[in-house]
């Protein structure tokens, strides 16, 4: 990080967008000790501020950072590692035969499981420190992520990087489960990074017995960590969950050697069970949240937890369309993600968000997609306080991108989000340091 210049600094841009206020052409943000002091016109803060050093970034937009609300950043270099996987051992899963889309699904768990196992940990850090990296280039000031494997923690050690790091847990039996309690939380004893926090994920209603759930949710009691889960997914889940039968039941189970017990399946709804056994607190995150309806969607919003869609992986493994436009209705909390690297193209935020306004067409505004990707990410994580918008008090954390035609002021919003690769992030700043 390059250091924060002492003296007040007036950032200078075609337009700069506060995310919660609508877009200021030619507009400057006053950073003084590496806060907003204020936002506004150039004109009217270089008249009041004349002692102030100017940094213009001229034919440019200035907004926050993305917040990449849901990622696996140690699967960074997922392509390579199944290209190099033993092809007799290891098939990609095959386009299903239709009406079955869940095996589609199932077939993925099981092939990025294969190409893991095979992963060693020097690899596995390179591949996180790399996905680091990528998330600094393409804007990203923020990331709640996945994290398995526990001895690869001095990665995010440097990273300037804000969030929480989200270390996963799974399995069924409770010896095991609590053996990995206690690993992680020996780790809990100091954070993961300079302005990262710890997290717990249990990873999904699936791959957790009703007693080793009971285990990681007490666990996150104890230790006040914020939960984020793999929820409501697939349609596969939705079986398991309400009939203990399906694609999850006989392939994934037998694949793992769990033996599935009689009270597997709580016979409703992925999102009922976890809301009915009071398991999902203010705070927490539900990632995906596709395989929902009218029910679950209340539920979710009393809970007070944000919902991470992820809508380029749910395309990829064909699981279905998180119901946008019901969920902003019903003012449940939004945010993005960008899954990792298995099922997802990039880790860009703004390639999410371009493929989402497609994908979703009009459900959501490009106001919407675009508080999902900065405000709503940081309010998933718990970070609001300080980042997501750029208004007086707020943390100097803001990109400056460029578009190869800059748009009128009316249209800025939308040719944003609309934009994806051809964004071009110029600059991250977070807490007034050059990322
Ligand atoms: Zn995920």
């Amino acid at each position: 990080m390059t250091a924060s210049p002492r003296r007040p600094t007036l950032y200078r841009c075609r337009f700069l967008l506060p995310i919660t206020a609508p877009p200021i052409e030619d507009g400057a943000m006053l950073v003084e000790a590496d806060r907003v002091n204020l936002v506004g016109t150039y004109n009217e803060l270089a008249a009041a501020h004349p002692e102030a050093v100017v940094v213009d970034f001229g034919e440019s937009i200035l907004l926050p950072p993305m917040v990449n609300a849901h990622t696996h950043l140690e699967l960074s270099h997922f392509a390579d590692w199944a290209a190099a996987a033993k092809p007799k051992t290891l098939q990609a899963p095959k386009t299903p035969q239709a009406p079955d889309v869940s095996q589609k699904f199932v077939d993925w768990i099981l092939w990025l499981v294969r190409v893991r196992r095979n992963i060693g940990e020097v690899e596995l850090q390179a591949s996180l420190a790399d996905g680091l990296r990528k998330s600094l280039s393409a804007g990203t000031g923020a990331v709640g992520d996945i994290f398995t494997t526990l001895s690869a923690v001095n990665a995010y050690q440097s990273s300037p990087l804000r969030g929480r790091i989200f270390a996963e847990v799974l399995g069924q039996d409770p010896s095991v489960v609590g053996d990995r309690l206690a690993a992680i939380g020996a780790l809990c004893l100091h954070p993961p990074g300079a302005d990262l926090n710890w997290g717990l994920s249990p990873h999904a209603p699936y791959t957790l017995s009703p007693a080793t759930m009971n285990q990681v949710f007490a666990f996150a009691d104890l230790k006040s960590l914020q939960c984020s889960i793999h929820l409501a997914e697939s349609k596969a889940e939705t079986d398991f969950m309400q009939n203990g039968t399906g694609m999850i039941a006989d392939k994934l189970f037998a694949a793992a050697r769990w033996k599935l017990s009689a009270n597997a399946a709580p016979g409703c709804s992925p999102v009922s069970a976890l809301c009915r056994q009071g398991r999902l607190r203010p705070g927490d995150l539900a990632v995906h949240g596709v395989q929902v309806d009218a029910a679950d969607i209340e539920q979710l919003k009393q809970t007070g937890c944000s919902v991470v869609l992820c809508p380029r992986s749910n395309a990829t493994l064909d699981v279905g369309k998180a119901p946008v436009a019901t969920y902003l209705n019903a003012g449940v909390p939004l945010a993005l993600g960008t899954d990792s690297l298995a099922s997802s193209s990039s880790l860009s935020v703004w390639d999410e968000m371009a493929f989402a306004m497609d994908w979703f067409a009009g459900e959501a505004e490009p106001c919407d997609w675009l508080e999902m990707a900065t405000l709503g990410g940081a309010k998933a994580l718990g970070i609001h306080d300080r980042m997501g918008q750029l208004a007086t008090g707020y943390e100097a954390s803001f990109q400056v991108v460029t578009l190869a035609d800059m748009p009128v002021v009316d249209e800025l919003e939308e040719t944003l989000c609309t934009s994806g690769r051809d964004v071009e992030v110029t600059h991250l700043y977070l807490g007034g340091c050059q990322a």
